[in-house]
């Protein structure tokens, strides 16, 4: 992995990170504003200003807080949320509604409520109950619901099974079945409380090929030909969801946006040509990619238990419950000595986590210099599905978040306490 040093210290977007673990604590979550902008940048340059009509919403399941939110806010992106705390979390991030889109494979009537009041741009529809549900409370609140469907593309990707989305066996989507898509295609035209605007698909996460994307973008294309031919009804837009790779490790390549939408963006336009078509709007919603690599942990390394002839495991002050991705699907993580950035590896350990659980181990046989007791370990990639995925297990309490910009450093999340941990606890009169 890229990095710099400063007197034998990772240096973090202009910061210090030994001084960071110092003056915020540890475990600590470090995201840099100026690699996440980087990265929308990037998206900006290549897609928005490339091509007209197409958007950006930032999937924020990622990394969803108030800071983060503004970021993307600033760079005029949309924004994915899929619960009740997430779309929450951008009103009180005063996040534009018209540019809130919500997903979600079992949204409640309440979560459709909340969408409905606050006037998001777009609805998700992922189950065949939801056009009547949300017609039904449109209705009652005399609005209109502009609305998309999730489709199951049936495009196999390569990546772990547990992050694979787009198959047809799956939680997620409608399957593009005439009997089962169809009549909802037919029911959303008919009724006057939803505006349906056309479909989405999101085909995996962690994909380093365009394939699959392309693929489902195929298919899609063929959809809105069958819909016009069907119902004689104009598709206005499309969404391709999230996926595009990270580097976690030296081993993972991870291409540019382009190397995706370019590709995507000439098969639209190819279809639109050939048959005469306006250019629906385009979206994309890259979670991952957005704030992965713009984000590392700093742990502090407590106890060392070499087992000889076997393995040295070097424990941290956190694990699986800031980050799990190891433990819930394989995930490899890499990361260094942050106050022994300068020096040469000298020998093989394994990283653990300190929750009761034997997958509960962030990185297996790293080279590190020689690892005492006090040793600030700072793996990299951890922006992404880290902090989002923290739990309190062992009652261990979630860690404070810093955005750094250029040489400064706030607190965007503080450490819980552990009274933050039992505040929602009571004991039952029959106990007492
Ligand atoms: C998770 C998800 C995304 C973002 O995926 P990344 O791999 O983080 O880019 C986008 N859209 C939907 C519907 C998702 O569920």
């Amino acid at each position: 992995m890229d990095f710099e040093t400063k007197n034998g210290h990772l240096m973090w977007d202009g910061c210090d990170t030994v001084a960071l673990a110092q003056e915020f604590g540890t475990p600590l979550y470090v995201f840099s504003q100026t690699m996440i902008e980087e990265k929308c940048q990037e998206l900006q340059r290549d897609f928005v200003e490339k091509y007209d009509n197409v958007r950006v919403a930032f999937a924020s399941k990622a990394f969803s807080t108030l800071a983060m939110l503004k970021i993307i806010e600033k760079q005029g992106f949309s924004l994915d949320v899929v619960s009740d705390g997430e779309l929450y979390t951008a009103v009180k991030a005063e996040f534009p509604a018209a540019h809130i889109e919500m997903n979600g494979n079992n949204k409640s009537i309440e979560e459709l409520e909340m969408a409905i009041d606050y006037g998001v741009g777009r609805i998700i529809i992922d189950s065949l109950q939801e056009v009547a549900l949300i017609a039904a409370i449109a209705k009652e609140k005399q609005r209109v619901v502009d609305i998309l469907f999730r489709i199951t593309p049936e495009v196999n990707v390569q990546t772990h099974s547990f992050i694979s989305t787009g198959q047809k066996d799956s939680k997620f989507g409608i399957p593009i079945d005439e009997a089962i898509l169809f009549p909802q295609i037919k029911q959303a035209i008919e009724t006057p409380e939803v505006n349906f605007l056309g479909f989405h698909f999101h085909v995996g996460s962690q994909l380093f090929d365009n394939e699959a994307h392309l693929a489902a973008v195929g298919i899609a294309l063929d959809l809105v030909r069958l819909v016009k031919e069907r119902f004689d009804y104009t598709i206005k837009e499309l969404n391709f969801g999230g996926g595009f790779g990270v580097r976690y490790t030296d081993a993972d390549q991870p291409k540019p946006f382009s190397y995706f939408t370019d590709p995507m963006m000439a098969q639209v336009l190819a279809f639109c040509e050939e048959e005469q078509f306006p250019q629906p709007a385009i979206v994309i919603e890259p979670g991952r990619s957005i704030v992965a690599e713009a984000g590392i942990s700093l742990h502090k390394i407590g106890a060392i238990k070499e087992l000889p002839g076997l393995r040295k495991y070097v424990s941290i002050d956190g694990g699986m419950t800031d980050n799990i991705r190891p433990g819930l699907y394989e995930a490899e993580y890499t990361g260094i000595l942050a106050n022994k950035a300068d020096q040469p590896a000298a020998e093989t350990v394994t990283v653990s986590g300190k929750a009761c659980e034997s997958t509960d181990i962030l990185v297996k046989d790293i080279e590190l210099p020689t690892v005492e007791a006090g040793d600030i370990f700072a793996t990299f990639s951890t922006g992404a599905y880290g902090y989002s995925m923290a739990s309190n297990y062992n009652k261990l309490a979630i860690p404070a978040v810093v955005l750094t910009n250029d040489g400064q450093a706030e607190c965007i999340v503080k450490r819980q306490t552990l009274d933050q941990i039992i505040q929602n606890e009571e004991i039952p009169s029959f106990l007492k």
